[in-house]
This record gives structure tokens, sequence and C-alpha cells, in this order.
């Protein structure tokens, strides 16, 4: 579903991304580790095209991001082209970003509404749904101040998946919240791993990584050093940088 071929980004001078090849199949679950300022966020951030990389290709499905295909060859997409290309793909961020001044239930349907163009009843039909799908049914009416961290960022996945997304992207989901409402919300994110959505996961929850990811991968100073099944990177990583990261977290 994802293919990444030669992906470079570079902020300037300072080159964050230095070749990133990867292939994500169709209902993986990839587990992203690495230290800080090894370039994860970045990446992420490319594949939805809020960053433009500097060289490279990526694909979600049979679109190249950034580009379409006409007479032939590949044309830059307009911005409008692109917001309509990054639906296909959600992203769920450390902070949980919801409107302040919308409920939880106007939250999920902004979306949809606004950017899809769907009448408010499908919208809100399908929203009430996710937010039971989210453990949140009784929650449609809270606004975020009066939902805890993990609530707050169940919604946020909520939202995301209300754009119907074939590729959800989450970059530290539970780094922002106090550890007992870290629970809620990787229960949440194996339930829909379970479900056969497809998904890049940056965390720094280890236990989660071996225990959902088909697949995790690690990456040190713009490039993909080491990446296979999670026993495998784990618990017998070959590359001592991916050694020495989990020395520090585990
Ligand atoms: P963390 O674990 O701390 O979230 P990360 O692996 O997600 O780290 P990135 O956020 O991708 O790392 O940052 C990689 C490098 O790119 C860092 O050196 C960062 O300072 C730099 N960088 C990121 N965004 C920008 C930007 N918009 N302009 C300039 N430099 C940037
Ligand atoms: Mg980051």
């Amino acid at each position: 579903l994802v293919r990444a071929e030669g992906v470079h980004k570079s902020f300037g001078d300072l080159q964050v991304l230095k070749g990133i090849d990867l292939d994500v199949a169709d209902g993986e679950v990839l587990c992203l580790l690495g230290p800080s300022g090894s370039g994860k966020s970045t990446f992420l951030r490319c594949i939805n095209h809020l960053e433009q990389i500097s060289r490279g290709r990526i694909w979600v499905g049979d679109q190249v991001i950034g580009y379409e295909p006409r007479g032939g060859k590949l044309h830059e997409l307009d911005e409008r082209s692109v917001a309509r290309q990054r639906q296909s793909v959600g992203m769920v961020f450390q902070r949980f970003n919801l409107f302040p001044h919308l409920t939880a239930l106007e939250n999920v349907i902004e979306g949809p509404v606004q950017v899809k163009r769907e009448t408010k009843a499908t919208a809100v039909a399908r929203a009430e749904g996710l937010l039971a799908r989210v453990g949140l049914a009784d929650k449609r009416d809270a606004y975020p101040r009066q939902l805890s961290g993990g609530q707050q960022q169940r919604v946020a996945i909520a939202r995301a998946l209300a754009m119907e997304p074939s590729l959800l992207l989450f970059d530290e989901p539970t780094s922002a919240l106090d550890p007992e409402l870290v629970g809620e919300v990787l229960e949440v994110m194996k339930d829909l791993a379970k479900s056969g959505l497809t998904m890049i996961v940056v965390t720094h929850e280890i236990g989660f990584a071996r225990e959902v990811a088909d697949r995790v991968a690690f990456m040190d100073a713009g490039a993909i050093v080491e990446i296979g099944a999670p026993g495998a990177v784990l618990d017998h990583p070959e590359h001592p940088r991916t050694r020495a990261f989990l020395q520090r977290v585990l």
C-alpha cells in the first residue's frame, strides 16, 4: 500500500532523510522506532505531504504523493489536489489537535462535512459508530476540555477514521499522556490493527510494538538501519545503533 523509494528531505543545509526505502503491505502494522531527531516525524509528514520531499518518490496505493500522471508524465499537484490526496491518509499526532470549540461529535464530523461534502446525517451516523468504537459513545456532546487526555486522543483517532483513510499514521500518540491513560489509547490502536487497517506508528511503546506490529523498523540519522519482525529487531538487533537505543529505552 505504501512505497517509499530513495526519499530524501533537507531543511536548508540540514539533511534529515537520507534515502528511505520502505514498503508497507495492505493491512500491515509497522512500528517505527528511533532516537530523537532521527527523522521519524519528518518521514510521516512526507507521506502525508505535510512536507515536500527533496528527492525520491512516495506512493500510497496507486497515488504518487504530490503528483498526478497526465499525458504519460508526472505533474506537481496544486494545493487543492494535495488536500484531496491527503484524505486517503489519516494522521494522529502526539498533541490531540482537537478543535476546542467543538464537541467530540462535531470534531469527528467536521472533515466529512466540510471536506468531503457529506450530509450531516450521514456524517453523524458514522461518527456515532466511531465514537462507540473508541469507547466514547457517552461523550459525544462533551468539549475537549471536559475530556481526559486519553479520551481526547481517542476522539482524535475517531476523527481520523471518519475520513475513511486507507492508511493511518500515528506520531507518538501516547507520549503526551499521563501513564495511566496510555493503555486505553493503545487498546483502541490494537483494535484497529486487528481490523486490518494499514498503520505506521512512531512509538516508544516497545510492548505495543512487540505485540501488535507485523514489522518494526529502526531509524537512525535519517535512514532505516534495521527492519524486520518484532522478535528479531527488538530481541536480537543486529545493528549496534539499534542495540544501543533499545538498551536505553527498555
Ligand atoms: P523526536 O523523537 O524528537 O520526535 P524525530 O525522529 O521525529 O524526533 P524529526 O522531528 O523528524 O525527528 O526531526 C529530524 C530533524 O529535522 C531534527 O534535527 C529537526 O530539528 C529537523 N527539522 C524538523 N522539522 C524541521 C523544519 N520544519 N525546519 C528545520 N528543521 C527541521
Ligand atoms: Mg517526532
